[in-house]
């Protein structure tokens, strides 16, 4: 069975490794011509540490990175809204939150695989399965596999070609991040934070000796543009009523280091997969950042079609068992997120969130993300 990967992103790379561990033959295409330092800081929580414990890179992503203790939500002074729990951030085998740069993470990825596997500048314009194999054209080349892994993305070409009606539905939030070149006093070092104000939050965390990654979300129209000029100044007056320490992060961001997007979800497909080939990661099931798990489902997702590739013959049903074993956590999460997303903006339902934060106690907050960060028996 000859595996062609679509995307050297956080799922076609750790599904990749997956691949590899197993003995199976892969190939990764990626668009861009190199995998270089962009994009700001990501948090891999214990679910994905302990895929990335199974693929043999977790110590260095822990070495890259900065283990939180704690992550919690406060109000726009930096005062928590509710009791939380160092268990929250940990699963049972002590896995904890792992802050890290996603150009470390991407990297360590990549060096996981040899050079001959992955071909860079090769972006996906056409697929179609042909009798046993399926064609894939791309910008400057073909070439064909029997089995074909769309890992794209949100704005996945694969999964155009698959199900050319699938949608992506906008939160009505845009997000705004980047790396301040400073350290935290100690006692914030192990601890992310996301603070709510009106209509906006703002979280951050270490992700080494001297850098803070920081998220700024605030309601918008979609497709907003931000004026070159001004931007950094309207950020830090958007935040000017929050404690002093987030306005002195977003100053010590080098400008052209800043990243806007548009936060959206993908409308939920009804299948992943279609003859020999299937989607995975955000190209199957993108969720708003607000769990910080899309990229966590991703590993999740390497961990599983790695394995039932291996142990199925015919790749329909390694599709098939995969997408049982994943719809109903992926589901949670991205209507789970969506929400809490929605909640957090709105006028009447963020009094009603925080209430219920204060109310739920931490045992069962603890419970809840339990089972987020279990993996099931493949
Ligand atoms: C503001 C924000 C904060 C987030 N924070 C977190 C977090 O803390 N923790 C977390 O787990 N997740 C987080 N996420 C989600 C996470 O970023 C995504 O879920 C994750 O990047 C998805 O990985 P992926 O590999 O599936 O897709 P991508 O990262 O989008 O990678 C897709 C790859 O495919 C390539 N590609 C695209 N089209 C083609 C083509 N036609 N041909 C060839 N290659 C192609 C792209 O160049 C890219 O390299 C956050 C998201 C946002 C927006």
């Amino acid at each position: 069975m000859s595996i062609g990967i679509i995307g050297g992103g956080i799922t076609g790379l750790a599904t990749a490794i997956g691949l590899k561990k197993l003995g199976l033959p892969f190939h990764v295409y990626e668009q861009a011509p190199q995998l270089s330092e962009v994009g700001a800081g990501i948090w891999m929580q214990p679910n994905a540490m302990q895929v990335l414990q199974w693929l043999g890179i977790a110590d260095e992503i822990k070495a890259q990175g900065m283990e939180l203790n704690r992550v919690e939500l406060t109000n726009h002074e930096l005062k928590p809204i509710a009791k939380v729990s160092n268990a929250i951030v940990s699963d049972e085998f002590g896995n904890r939150n792992v802050a890290i740069h996603r150009a470390r993470l991407q990297q360590i990825l990549l060096n996981a695989i040899s050079p001959d596997e992955i071909s860079l500048g090769h972006q996906l314009v056409n697929v179609q399965e042909s009798g046993d194999h399926i064609e894939l054209e791309f910008a400057n080349r073909q070439t064909q596999h029997q089995v074909v892994l769309g890992a794209d993305g949100i704005h996945s070409n694969v999964r155009k070609h698959l199900f050319p009606k699938s949608g992506l539905r906008y939160s009505g939030q845009t997000c705004w991040r980047g790396i301040a070149n400073m350290e935290l006093a100690e006692e914030y070092r192990q601890l992310g934070r996301e603070a709510w104000g009106k209509h906006i939050r703002f979280g951050f965390s270490q992700i080494s000796t001297n850098e803070v990654y920081w998220f700024a979300v605030a309601t918008a129209p979609q497709n907003g543009k931000d004026n070159p000029a001004t931007f950094k100044l309207d950020l830090l007056d958007m935040y000017s009523a929050f404690h002093p320490l987030v306005t002195s992060i977003i100053e010590q961001t080098d400008e052209d280091k800043i990243i806007r997007s548009d936060i959206s979800d993908l409308k939920r497909l009804a299948t992943w997969h279609q003859g020999n080939s299937c989607l995975l990661g955000d190209a199957a099931h993108a969720t708003t950042p607000n769990m910080g798990q899309g990229g966590c489902q991703g590993m999740e997702d390497a961990y599983f079609i790695s394995q039932l590739l291996a142990k199925h013959e015919d790749a329909p049903t390694a599709f098939a068992a995969f997408e049982k074993l994943r719809r109903e956590k992926v589901d949670y999460i991205v209507n789970t997120s969506w929400r809490f997303g929605q909640l957090a903006h709105s006028t009447i339902g963020q009094p009603i969130a925080r209430s219920l934060m204060k109310l739920t106690p931490p045992s069962v907050m603890e419970k809840q993300m339990k089972k987020v960060f279990a993996l099931s028996e493949v």
